[in-house]
């Protein structure tokens, strides 16, 4: 597939298995593998816990630290039992490991300690949280009703909106609501409805590994739209269409039935 942007939920997912091996468990190691923290050593500290907040991730430890960091791109968290070896993979960016696990990040897009009560300082701009405990969907809706003459397709995106949702969920969402991506944000009728259909969507697959909004998690069946350029749309036959939307570099791509979503 092209342009698989972590979304929301596997941020989620990510933020759970680092919990579930990190938290309330003293580190014995620490291996920053970016510059700037080439030398910082968190050994013999306590995680206390790791959340997700959109698409970032805070790793909290004992004595107000907080390890911030973002999948970007091609980010990954993979979680193995601590006796194995230590990876020596140059993608890696940073290790994190106690008695029993080792976590290991790699190609993350953001790696930075702060203090964690400067959280906000990194993931205070955005907006609610589509899985995490403060979802507003009311919230949600006036955000993005505040840029009423923006095209639907790109302030889904903006994480300021709202948390969470990547291209993945932009393309079904709009496909399942019947809405082209260059639809003002003022000509949807029902705002709070697609706003709700996300949530829907992202709640739904947070606990598996493979994004379906078909209802069918066959290989090549997953998706109504996304990924499916010049391919009959399920529900009508209409080649999918496929196009860069928004500015450089936020720029990305999207997809929608012409026939089934019009402008
Ligand atoms: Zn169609």
């Amino acid at each position: 597939m092209l342009d698989v942007m972590p979304e929301g939920d596997v941020v989620w997912r990510t933020a759970r298995q680092l919990e579930e091996a990190l938290a309330g468990r003293v580190l014995t190691r620490s291996d920053f593998r970016v510059p700037r923290y080439a030398t910082t050593d968190l050994t013999g500290r306590s995680v206390l816990a790791a959340i997700a907040r959109g698409k970032h991730l805070l790793t909290r430890i004992e004595g107000d630290l907080t390890i911030h960091t973002h999948l970007r791109m091609d980010g990954s968290w993979r979680v193995r039992p601590a006796n194995g070896p230590v990876p020596r993979d140059h993608r890696v960016r940073l290790v994190l490991a106690n008695a029993q696990w080792q976590a290991v990040g790699y190609l993350l897009g953001v790696v930075e300690l702060l203090p964690t009560t400067h959280e906000d300082q990194v993931v205070g701009h955005l907006g609610p949280d589509l899985l995490g405990p403060d979802w507003d969907e009311a919230e949600a809706v006036r955000r993005l009703s505040a840029q009423p003459g923006r095209p639907i397709g790109e302030a889904l995106l903006d994480q300021r909106n709202l948390a969470g949702i990547g291209n993945f969920y932009k393309a079904e969402m709009l496909f399942l609501r019947g809405i082209g991506p260059w639809r003002p944000v003022d000509g949807i009728a029902d705002l709070p409805a697609l706003v709700a259909l996300g949530k829907r969507l992202i709640e739904a697959n947070k606990s598996r590994p493979v994004q379906v909004t078909t209802g069918n998690p066959a290989r090549g069946q997953e998706s109504w739209v996304y990924g499916r350029a010049g391919r009959p749309c399920r529900r009508c036959g209409t080649p999918v269409r496929r196009a860069s939307q928004g500015a450089a570099p936020e720029e990305r791509v999207t997809f929608w039935c012409p026939a089934c979503q019009p402008a």
